[in-house]
């Protein structure tokens, strides 16, 4: 397969060639790349949902911590990660590319063959999308998903007395960014961790599946980290709540591989970006952690509760701590909102 190379294609070429690449976007897409917009009819009794999302170099990633192809995955993922958290099926995505005019040939190639993949896996077509000159790569993405009606996941939906729940392990990626920034890559562990940096895995399925349950009613990926993201949550809910941090999910070898790299473990827990698991509140008599981790297909961990408080506590086995010295108390409960 010829490379993609701006400078002999142009830019006709190279959409022709990522079109080729894309293939038939499926009978729900009327219109795909090719014209002057795409084409897709809605279905009754589902919403749409809509997000974007941007990656600049030298702001949201360097090649000297990336490559093309893990990039190429992780643009699509971080938009599939906020789809999934609405509990929304992804339908298809549009690319604005935005490459500088001496961009690798190669690096774009497997930029693309990233992205496709991840596309391919998440069954999420390219419909469409820019291609344009600039200063240095510009990746943004716009994903399309759909939910039945009504039952978008929503940050102001937990309510006192419901469960706090997440997916998979934290801290990881932050770990991970950590290492690859230091050239520290010499043992299989930190390999790991820089590999959940540079190519995470979003539960995408969890969300729909909660959904179709009935289990859920409020949801949010954590990109910005734990205590960032359940803010939200507590913002828009006008809630508080306690979490237990011993029940916060580490991968195994974490605190140890934290230690040696200098950092504090519950820090990088808590505020450590870029997890994209998937955060969700549950009611007190939903299944247990156990039975949730059966059904969803992913480990789900118990972390909290959430309150009446407006306030976020901490909990070291059901002792209080404060924590307030790391700056991780302070968050603006905005009293329950509801647009619709
Ligand atoms: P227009 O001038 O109407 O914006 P373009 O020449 O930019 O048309 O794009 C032609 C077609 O190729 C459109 O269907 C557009 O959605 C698609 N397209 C352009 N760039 C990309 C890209 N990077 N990835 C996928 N599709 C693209
Ligand atoms: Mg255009």
């Amino acid at each position: 397969m010829a490379t993609l190379d701006l400078n002999t294609l142009g830019e006709f070429g190279l959409i022709e060639a990522v079109r080729r690449r894309a293939g038939d976007p499926g009978r729900r897409w009327r219109r795909g790349i090719g014209d002057d917009a795409a084409v897709l009819r809605p279905v009754q009794g589902r919403d749409l949902v809509f997000t974007a999302d941007a990656l600049s170099e030298g702001v949201h990633f360097r090649w000297s911590t990336t490559d093309g192809r893990s990039l190429g995955r992780k643009t699509l993922a971080v938009n599939l990660s906020d789809v999934g958290a609405m509990g929304a099926r992804p339908l298809g995505f549009l690319l604005c590319l935005g490459l500088p005019v001496d961009a690798d040939s190669r690096r774009i190639d497997a930029f693309v063959t990233g992205l496709l993949d991840e596309a391919a896996e998440a069954r999420c077509p390219l419909i469409g999308g820019d291609t344009v000159r600039a200063d240095v790569w510009n990746l943004s993405v716009t994903a399309i998903g759909e939910v039945e009606a009504g039952g978008a996941l929503r940050r102001d939906r937990a309510r006192p007395g419901d469960r706090i729940c997440v997916t998979g392990t934290l801290g990881g990626s932050a770990l991970g960014l950590r290492l690859l920034e230091a050239g520290s890559l010499d043992s299989r562990a930190e390999r790991r961790f820089a590999k959940l940096h540079q190519r995470p895995h979003p539960p995408y399925e969890v969300g729909p599946k909660l959904v179709r349950a009935g289990l859920a009613a409020c949801a949010i990926d954590i990109s910005d980290g734990l205590v960032r993201d359940l803010g939200h949550v507590l913002e828009q809910s006008g809630c508080g709540a306690e979490l237990a941090l011993e029940r916060i999910p580490l991968l195994s070898g974490f605190r140890g591989e934290c230690e040696r790299a200098g950092c504090d473990p519950e820090e990088m827990a808590l505020s450590g970006g870029e997890d994209f698991e998937l955060l969700f509140t549950v009611a007190a008599d939903a299944p247990d952690a156990e039975r949730l981790t059966k059904r969803l297909g992913v480990r789900v961990s118990d972390i909290g509760v959430i309150t009446r408080t407006g306030r976020l506590d901490f909990f070291r086995k059901d002792k209080r701590v404060s924590l307030a010295n790391k700056g991780f108390e302070h968050f603006k409960p905005l009293g329950p909102r509801s647009d619709k």
